[in-house]
């Protein structure tokens, strides 16, 4: 399949990894917004958050433990924030399920 994330997860694109386990690979954006921004993505091809199926429910619960391990072993005792594009209107671009874990600095932006 001709998935950008797939071919970092399997290692035709490099990247650089930040944590990988069974079912979780993190890796820094190409393109950061902030000190830290790690995309966290689970092995599994899954599109979008609109193509998660009750099967994997207990794999996004994986992503957020994950998150959370990235968090301490990055530093961000402070706090972080994680998102996810779903679709067209939020913009997403990569169509393989991804959270942005971001970091590092105050954040006074919000959106919500
Ligand atoms: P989206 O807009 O779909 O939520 O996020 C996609 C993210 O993937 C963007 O922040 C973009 O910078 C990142 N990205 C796109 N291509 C690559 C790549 O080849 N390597 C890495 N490390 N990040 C990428
Ligand atoms: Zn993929």
């Amino acid at each position: 399949m001709d998935c950008i994330f797939c071919n970092i997860i399997n290692g035709n694109i490099p990247s650089t990894k930040v944590y990988e386990d069974e079912f979780v690979t993190a890796f820094n954006d190409l393109n950061p917004q902030m000190p830290v921004h790690v995309l966290i993505v689970p092995k599994k091809h899954i599109a979008s958050a609109n193509d998660i199926d009750e099967n994997d429910a207990e794999l996004i619960g994986k992503v957020f433990l994950a998150a959370k391990k990235i968090a301490a072993q990055l530093c961000l005792e402070n706090g972080y924030r994680i998102i996810n594009n779903c679709g067209e209107d939020a913009g997403q671009t990569v169509k393989h399920l991804h959270f942005h874990l971001l970091g590092g600095k105050t954040m006074g932006d919000k959106i919500i």
